[in-house]
């Protein structure tokens, strides 16, 4: 049995910061958060030109109780955090943070690419944690583009980032059973993606024009799948790229506020008092 599209989600326009605007799908008005569980934020940025006088930067702020994933399809991304870590992206690396009981982190490029200017184009993705391991302790993982492995069809490409999907496992280690699948395929080429059933699922596309599940979703714009059935066939209408998502839903209460995604309004207001408190600790 096959999957349908049930949804066509439009991304909104977000500035999320001066002359940036970038496309958010989710959270999205037109569909049930329970519906979309485990995910929560999906923002899509770029296409754009950075450089040294035109950043794509995130002055230090706080994250609590689940994972930020970042998708870099193209460009260079540095990280700095309160627990001490850092490191870079480059084009086709994934970090997958888990803020867990909380984080202080940064975001920029790295002088030399500022310095030389280049196109910054990627995902990033909140995932919620169950209640069990929200207080976690903070970790980054850090994959690598050639870690992350392949399948290859006629014109298509499937890079596995997370979950075991047709045979083959992405490196990624999650809370809850998730699969993260970035795909690309060229005009004209088919693809039949293979998905969990019952779990909540969605394939947005990161550039191109798809049919999926016999509906038309442009760049920016987000299909829904239904629970049941299983594959689902894409068709490029153009050279086009997507990322699919699918994960179990967490069947418990999510209050998000700001930067943090916790159970219950209590928990959110002890995360601003604990961080006011400086208990996120702090970047040197
Ligand atoms: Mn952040």
């Amino acid at each position: 049995m096959y999957k349908q599209v049930s949804q066509i989600i439009k991304s909104r326009k977000m500035e999320i910061m001066p002359g940036r605007a970038i496309n958010a799908p989710l959270p999205s008005d037109e569909i049930d958060e329970t519906r979309l569980s485990p995910f929560i934020l999906l923002h899509h940025f770029g296409p754009f030109e950075v450089n040294y006088l035109n950043k794509f930067a995130f002055e230090p702020h706080p994250h609590r109780g689940f994972d930020a994933v970042t998708i870099l399809f193209e460009g260079a991304l540095r990280h700095r955090d309160s627990t001490g870590g850092k490191g870079s992206l480059s084009s086709g690396d994934v970090q997958w943070m888990t803020a867990g009981s909380g984080i202080l982190h940064e975001e920029s490029q790295p002088d030399e690419f500022l310095e030389k200017g280049g196109i910054v184009h990627g995902i990033q993705l909140w995932i919620n944690i169950p209640k069990a391991n929200k207080m976690h302790d903070p970790r980054y993982q850090d994959i690598r583009s050639n870690d992350i492995p392949v399948i290859t069809g006629v014109g298509t490409i499937e890079r596995v980032i997370a979950g075991t999907y047709k045979d083959k496992t992405g490196p990624a280690a999650t809370f809850t059973p998730i699969t993260a699948v970035h795909g690309k395929i060229s005009k004209g080429a088919k693809l039949v993606c293979s998905i969990a059933e019952l779990y909540n699922s969605l394939i947005y596309v990161t550039l191109g024009n798809v049919t999926i599940g016999g509906k038309p979703a442009g760049a920016s714009e987000l299909a829904y799948l239904s629970n049941e059935g299983k594959d689902i066939e894409i068709t490029a209408d153009e050279d086009s790229e997507f990322l699919l998502l699918s994960g179990e839903p967490i069947n418990e209460p999510v209050v998000q506020y700001g930067p943090f995604v916790m159970n219950t309004m209590g928990e959110i207001k002890q995360a601003f008092l604990d961080y006011r408190e400086g208990k996120f600790g702090e970047l040197n």
